[in-house]
């Protein structure tokens, strides 16, 4: 009798389990998608990668802000991190990224591209080193789902740690990345003053790029923009195509 008792409960325990499991499973993934990308990457050995976060770089007057940049012997990963909600999509080449949130489009600009413009500041004060050491991963928090085709290093934040140790080749001896993490140090620039310059610039370019496209013309050249098909369904393009290539899409 004692017997029956305690296997009707466990059986009754199995099916909760099996009930709940679902929503423990997400409970434990949000949880998990909160640990910031700073606290991720001080999990890295820190006699192999070296961090700086949040780094602001000045070339000729203008500036550059560089989320975070992690230095080993495996190369210099410059990370780009982006906390948007809703599904995210765009592919590698064009100009702007759709971000849908309950079916409202918000555009944003391409971050691969973005972070190709972050490593090309980079390479300028860090000239001795050779452009293929630079690694470029954009990550998103589990905020976003990520809608668009596989594309390189564009995954989110709980991945970073695995994709910068998957790289294995030593590229670099540790002279070399410690003299650019000096560099790179020191060119780093702390004023609060330039650091709020930085913030408003951008957005007011953000601004005039979205007043552009929205009346029609081309935000770089100033063309009009027009609808055209692609592969990949209806786009928006430079009417100076091909001189111009801005796109975004619909
Ligand atoms: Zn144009």
């Amino acid at each position: 009798m004692g017997n029956h008792i305690v296997f009707i409960i466990l059986l009754g325990i199995f099916f909760l389990i099996l009930f709940f499991r679902k929503s423990i499973v997400a409970t434990v993934r949000g949880k998990e998608g909160e640990l910031n990308v700073n606290l991720r990457l001080q999990l890295l050995p820190s006699e192999e990668y070296k961090v700086i976060n949040n780094l602001l770089i000045s070339i000729q007057g203008h500036t550059s802000q560089i989320d975070h940049v992690v230095m080993s012997e495996y190369g210099i990963f410059v990370i780009e991190t982006k906390n948007y909600k809703g599904w995210i999509y765009g592919s590698a080449n064009s100009e702007y990224w759709t971000q849908n949130i309950y079916g409202n489009k918000y555009q944003l600009y391409n971050p691969i591209k973005q972070n190709q413009g972050h490593i090309r500041a980079l390479s300028r004060i860090l000239p001795n080193l050779r452009p293929n050491l630079f690694v470029s991963i954009v990550a998103f928090s589990r905020q976003a789902t990520l809608k668009n085709e596989y594309l390189d290093n564009v995954i989110y934040w709980s991945q970073i740690n695995r994709v910068i140790r998957s790289y294995s080749q030593k590229l670099m001896s540790v002279e070399q990345v410690q003299n650019a993490y000096n560099t790179l140090l020191e060119a780093n620039i702390k004023s609060r003053e330039t650091r709020k310059q930085h913030v408003q610039n951008v957005q007011g370019e953000i601004y005039r790029n979205y007043k552009s496209v929205n009346n029609g013309y081309c935000p770089h050249c100033g063309g009009k923009l027009v609808l055209r098909s692609g592969q990949y369904g209806q786009f928006y393009g430079c009417s100076n195509y091909p001189r111009c290539r801005y796109t975004h899409t619909t």
